[in-house]
């Protein structure tokens, strides 16, 4: 059976000094440090260790196939997003990374799907890029749900997902800049109350600023089963309903008919958890992911939902056909 992991990040194993190179900001740079590792350095400051999965393709195909899994989409790691740096420097640094994505799905195009980042913060600089990147060969993006604390629902954002509905590019919305990160220090908690409600807060944004009404054909997945979103979706709509002068004031139509018009991937860790997804989301709709190589994320690939006793129909959508559709991509390019 073809599986296709829709939500893996990776870095080149070598980058600028970007700091040096802009001469301000605390950008990300790696220190290979000892064989087989790296350190994410953010600025001068300590990050988190990264292993040779983050960065070399063959490791990752290879760890992929214990799991039976051939294709993967990869994206960069949150942190590199860069929206405050200066626009043009974030530009820069975007290329980059596309570019390094770029080559890897030309070697490897059996195996790899391309997103790339975008400076968010210029949108006329975004939509540029947007451009660049469908031409080598991307077929999407990814986005943070805030973007410097703004909600995707601002304006200056919609000519960046109405370019994206044009050229057919898919949107990946990945928690990031956590809500609160400060004052939740401790436990983690940042990356597992925060996340959550980040993406819930994209997705709301989203469809209360009329972002997906306005724009029927922008395909949009959203990280780790859309967070909060879908197991709030009774309280989200009755706000919509008790209070719609205050929710119903971009758009009036019940965020409930939105299920199923966008995609979530399946990162819940929790087989009566997806089985509600798949309820509220159609198999469609709900794409594999595991949020590789990350130890939040699920490294046994989907191993989860094999056990699960599903119609064999459903799990084939979720392994494959959501993510080819979100994309746009057919099953014979993958084919080996
Ligand atoms: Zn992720």
């Amino acid at each position: 059976m073809l599986k296709i992991d829709s939500h893996t990040h990776i870095i080149p194993k070598n980058m600028p000094n970007w700091t040096e190179k802009f001469g301000y900001g605390d950008f990300i740079y790696l220190q290979h440090h000892k064989k087989g590792f790296a350190k994410m350095m953010k600025g001068n400051q300590f990050f988190r260790e990264i292993k040779e999965n983050c960065w070399n393709p063959k490791l990752r195909i290879e760890e992929y196939a214990q799991f039976n899994t051939q294709v993967q989409v990869v994206c960069t790691i949150p942190v590199m997003f860069s929206y405050w740096a200066k626009p043009l420097d974030c530009l820069d640094l975007s290329k980059f990374l596309n570019d390094d994505i770029s080559s890897l799905v030309s070697k490897h195009p059996k195996n790899y799907i391309g997103l790339g980042t975008i400076p968010m913060q210029d949108t006329e600089l975004a939509v540029k890029e947007l451009e660049r990147l469908k031409k080598n060969g991307l077929v999407g993006i990814q986005i943070g749900s805030n973007i410097n604390d703004e909600n995707l629902n601002e304006e200056r954002f919609f000519p960046i997902f109405e370019a994206c509905a044009e050229l057919g590019l898919a949107v990946f919305v990945h928690p990031w800049n956590m809500m609160g990160m400060k004052n939740m220090q401790r436990y983690w908690l940042p990356w597992l109350v925060g996340m959550p409600a980040e993406t819930s807060r994209a997705m709301a944004s989203m469809i209360f600023g009329g972002v997906l009404e306005k724009l029927p054909n922008l395909r949009v997945n959203f990280a780790h089963a859309g967070g909060s979103f879908l197991a709030t979706i009774g309280r989200i709509e009755h706000g919509f309903n008790c209070r719609p002068d205050l929710v119903a004031i971009d758009n009036n139509i019940n965020p409930r008919n939105y299920l199923g018009k966008f995609w979530v991937d399946c990162i819940t860790h929790d087989g009566l958890m997806l089985e509600y997804v798949l309820k509220l989301q159609g198999s469609k709709k709900v794409t594999l992911g595991s949020d590789y190589p990350f130890p939040l994320g699920d490294l046994e690939i989907g191993k989860f939902i094999e056990d699960m006793n599903l119609e064999k129909s459903t799990v084939e959508d979720i392994f494959a056909n959501s993510t080819l559709e979100w994309l746009g991509l057919t099953r014979e390019q993958f084919i080996q």
